[in-house]
């Protein structure tokens, strides 16, 4: 039987954030920033050509509050 494989999202731990806005500059496709610094993310699952920067991204954030989810 072969395995469904679900969609790839980010997500951000809202208590963890610190407005770095480090995310938004090195994944400005998904990323927009609020008036207060704060993450914007796309609704959307994380295109394929843009997975490895979006694994750069979570791990660059500074509090580690950005994560690359599995869900539907
Ligand atoms: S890099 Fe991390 S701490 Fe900074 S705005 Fe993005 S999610 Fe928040």
């Amino acid at each position: 039987m072969k395995a469904t494989r679900k969609p790839t999202h980010l997500r951000v731990d809202p208590i963890g954030c610190r407005a770095h806005g480090l995310c938004q500059e090195l994944l400005p496709e998904l990323v927009s920033l609020d008036e207060w610094g704060y993450p914007l993310l796309a609704e959307k699952a994380i295109p394929r050509d843009l997975m490895a920067h979006a694994r750069r991204a979570a791990a660059a954030c500074p509090t580690l509050a950005l994560r690359l989810r599995k869900e539907d």
